[in-house]
């Protein structure tokens, strides 16, 4: 099969015309069970180890059956999910998304229809002086699902192409730690770059300032800690994180980064031995293929692909769309159950304030992606443009989040979170 062109690849909605079919409202006076019944797609539910064809019915925004078959007169609503794959919702651990408000950040509704993703998590777009307004303007405003890391400097990273720590005052741990305490809702905890491009004469001293900030703050929360370019030594720099935290950008290829010489520093495999999270961060320049795979095969496997999407890295040749950053797992043989465990459950067992998110179990919100696995040689490039042929690539045709589509069939009345 031919490789996919960017014009494929930018289709979004449009894919949606041919892709799934979708019906309207049945007016009758039957009793309706479902709201709306994804029909005959092949589900992909990690969670529960599930992977079959079936029907997804959802009522009032949550799971309310997966079974073999659902009797079409019991929904008010039907999408022909036929010959595509249905996922619980996608869960995005690294996204920018406060947009307007940072230097890069892609609103998270106009990225839906590429991403196919239903939960977006800011890394470290605000901080503590302007997250109210990232709170106002992208959270309550959107309709996909938003979680925040507030990064540790003030600003956020509206400073750019300024390192957003580069003044140590912007690092501010008391002021960082009540941003975290009073958005517990949707806060996960601190975000901090650590590259000496960004820190510039001041190490660890950004990411020290995250770790009291989050143990200030009273929450549990978490230190999402990128790598990439280390001040000094990243041993001394990665014995830092906590169990729990999240070391982002694991397979860079930029300079002092955890594999040097072909070999995984042995703190970064500590840290992993004792629960720091390992996250993918794919970006514009944070996933090399080579890296990858001595990491995974020296043992440095990761916990959670994502995708690190910005204005910046959406313009690059490795399109570090979701979907098409999943696919570059499939090229490096994993199997699409890891894959997508990597994009939901685990992700969302991470975010860990709602319950069963991430899953297509009965009870859980009614948030499912709708892909299309299209089979066939296709050409994968990393952040260094270096190529690998895949055997297929995962496509976005639809999102529902709390049994609402993102596009037809319309929920009426038309009601979103
Ligand atoms: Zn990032």
């Amino acid at each position: 099969m031919r490789n996919p062109t960017r014009r494929d690849f930018l289709i979004g909605t449009t894919a949606l015309a041919g892709a799934a079919a979708v019906s309207g409202p049945a007016f009758s006076n039957a009793p309706q069970q479902f709201d709306l019944v994804i029909r005959g797609g092949e589900v992909i539910d990690p969670s529960q180890k599930l992977r079959g064809i079936r029907d997804v019915g959802i009522r009032y925004g949550q799971i309310a059956a997966v079974e073999s078959s659902i009797d079409p007169s019991l929904a008010k609503r039907s999408i022909d999910a036929k010959g595509k794959l249905v996922t619980p919702g996608l869960v995005d651990l690294h996204t920018h998304i406060y947009a307007y408000g940072s230097s890069f950040g892609v609103p998270p509704d106009e990225l839906t229809q590429y991403s196919a993703t239903t939960t977006y998590v800011s890394a470290g777009d605000a901080g503590a002086n302007n997250f109210s307004s990232f709170r106002r303007q992208i959270v309550s405003q959107s309709r996909a699902r938003v979680f925040a890391f507030v990064n540790i400097s003030v600003i956020g990273l509206t400073g750019f192409p300024v390192g957003e720590t580069i003044n140590i005052k912007y690092a501010d741990a008391d002021a960082t730690a009540r941003t975290i305490a009073e958005n517990q809702d949707i806060v996960l905890g601190a975000k901090v770059r650590e590259s000496i491009a960004i820190v510039g004469e001041n190490g660890i001293e950004p990411l020290k300032r995250a770790i009291e900030a989050v143990e200030l703050s009273g929450t549990k929360g978490r230190v999402m800690c990128h790598i990439g370019d280390a001040p000094g030594d990243l041993q001394v720099l990665v014995n830092q994180l906590r169990p729990g935290d999240i070391l982002t950008h694991p397979y860079s290829s930029l300079g002092n980064n955890s594999v040097q010489n072909g070999k995984v520093l042995p703190a970064l495999l500590e840290a992993k031995k004792r629960g720091v999270i390992i996250d993918v961060g794919h970006g514009a320049g944070s996933f090399n293929f080579d890296i990858a795979e001595a990491a995974i095969q020296q043992g440095l496997t990761f916990d959670t692909i994502s995708s690190d999407i910005s204005t910046a890295s959406g313009n690059t040749p490795s399109r570090p769309y979701f979907p098409w950053v999943l696919s570059k797992f499939l090229a490096l043989g994993f199997s699409l159950e890891d894959v997508i465990a990597a994009a939901t459950i685990k992700p969302a067992t991470i975010i860990g304030k709602v319950p069963k998110l991430g899953t297509l179990q009965v009870g859980a919100p009614g948030d499912v992606s709708i892909l299309e696995l299209i089979e066939g040689p296709v050409q994968l490039l990393d952040t260094a443009n270096n190529p690998r042929t895949g055997k297929a690539y995962l496509k976005a045709v639809l999102t529902v989040r709390e049994g609402v589509a993102n596009g037809p069939p319309y929920q009426l009345p038309f009601t979103v979170n």
